[in-house]
């Protein structure tokens, strides 16, 4: 008997997929227009909502002749996931399969209010791996790696993810959440080349190890990291900070726990997000209108499956600010990229009348070598006017330059969102560290007006 290696690819392939990969822009839009037209009709005959949702719209799935025509379906969101979930327990009537035919369920992580069940079909789950061997090849791995797995398994979509590294043939240590000494001594023990956590945490657990006696640099072996759930994985000042810590290279990848563990993600050319065209249909449109935006503009991402059967989505509106580009990429591949989250709406602070986000705070904050790197942006109301404070920490424990410090970051702040702060300097470590995702803005109206 030969042994057959899992993954059959030579290690110097550069694509898991290169026809599919390099396509022209013509062929994937006819190829999402095509699975668009079955899965609109997958949808309608088969999951009571949307068949309601859409004849109240006036729409059928006949209709849709070019890309453009989808324009004309309805929008979800999460209140609609949750309501359904609600009218038609226990998985709601967005639902298009027979219960025996759901394999795996995951749920969101529910940050506000009750979490949402996300339901795959068999055929769902394998291509959903199959996806994530595709872009773990993208960014670099390969069946020579060792890769520990340290995001949450439990309820969690991000925790399946860890079947398409081995899909794809590298060593996968099921690691998940491990308290950080425990992480660290499997990084060390075992040489992992590579990990998977948030962004916050690749800088936590790296200076944790620094504390703890261990060079990242030369007593571990990880030489990337796979970052996603906060937006540092696409700020460069953060991504270049995480690198310089650790010695490795740094890739963001984007999740969405109701459709897929990782939608889009980074190439070795790490210039934007590649998206998962063949799986999911992107539109980045204007919040206010529902109005497509121009490529490079900032705008909601609103997501629709193209395969997946159980729980079909259209039209998602998924409350995060991105902005995109379908130029080609250095790599090679064709697919459109998005320049990460610049935030979510729910965290875009308007403060009198600017939109600001805490990545824009973020990219500050991060450059400059006097800082830790953390930052906190508390909002308040005095009288009628909000107030911005923008917390920061000093790298050092000599405060003697700390007004030549609110002087510097207060400039730049203000130069870069149009946005005057108050800026409150902190000795080291006063933030809290983050463990998994980092509350960065504190918003203290609500209780002004309790
Ligand atoms: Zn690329």
């Amino acid at each position: 008997m030969t042994h057959q290696p899992a993954s059959a690819r030579a290690d110097d392939a550069p694509y898991w997929d290169a026809a599919l990969e390099t396509q022209s822009r013509e062929a994937w839009q006819a190829q999402t227009l095509a699975l668009l037209q079955r899965h609109l009709q997958h949808a309608y005959y088969n999951a009571p909502w949307y068949r309601a949702s859409f004849d109240a719209a006036g729409v059928h799935p006949d209709q849709l002749r070019s890309l453009d025509d989808l324009r004309r379906f309805p929008t979800i969101d999460k209140r609609t996931l949750r309501a359904r979930q609600d009218a038609a327990p226990p998985w709601g009537d967005l639902v298009a399969v027979p219960e025996r035919d759901i394999v795996y369920i995951s749920a969101s992580s529910g940050s506000t209010g009750a979490p949402t069940a996300s339901p795959f079909t068999a055929q769902d789950f394998d291509e959903w791996i199959d996806y994530e061997a595709r872009q773990f090849w993208s960014s670099g791995l390969r069946a020579t790696d060792r890769y520990a797995h340290s995001l949450n398994f439990s309820l969690f979509v991000g925790g399946p993810c860890v079947l398409g590294a081995q899909k794809l043939g590298a060593l996968s240590i099921h690691a998940g959440t491990l308290p950080s000494e425990r992480l660290l001594f499997i990084l060390r023990q075992f040489q992992a080349t590579a990990i998977w956590t948030t962004p916050s945490y690749a800088w936590y657990l790296g200076e944790t190890a620094i504390r703890e006696g261990i060079d990242p640099k030369r007593d571990l072996a990880v030489r990337r990291i796979f970052v996603a759930g906060e937006p540092g994985g696409s700020i460069p000042e953060t991504r270049a900070g995480i690198e310089a810590l650790w010695g490795a290279s740094v890739y963001d990848y984007y999740g969405l726990s109701d459709i897929f563990g990782s939608c889009a993600g980074m190439c070795e050319a790490k210039d934007g997000l590649h998206w998962a065209e063949d799986h999911i249909h992107v539109e980045v449109l204007d919040p206010a209108t529902q109005a497509p935006v121009r490529e490079g503009e900032r705008g909601e991402l609103v997501l629709t499956t193209l395969r997946k059967s159980a729980r079909p989505m259209i039209r998602f509106r998924t409350g995060d600010i991105v902005s995109f580009t379908s130029e080609p990429c250095r790599c090679g591949r064709t697919s459109i990229r998005m320049h990460g989250v610049h935030g979510r709406l729910d965290d875009m602070l308007i403060i009198k009348g600017v939109n600001i986000f805490p990545s824009d705070v973020e990219a500050l904050v991060r450059a400059d070598a006097d800082l830790t790197g953390e930052y906190r942006l508390v909002v308040d109301r005095v009288g009628h006017l909000d107030r911005l404070t923008v917390q920061i920490e000093r790298r050092h424990d000599d405060n003697g330059l700390d007004a030549a410090l609110v002087h510097r970051f207060g400039g730049h702040l203000k130069a870069v969102t149009g946005v005057s702060a108050g800026i409150e300097v902190l000795a080291p470590g006063t933030l809290p560290r983050a463990t998994h995702k980092a509350k960065r803005v504190e918003d203290r109206r609500a209780h002004v007006w309790a």
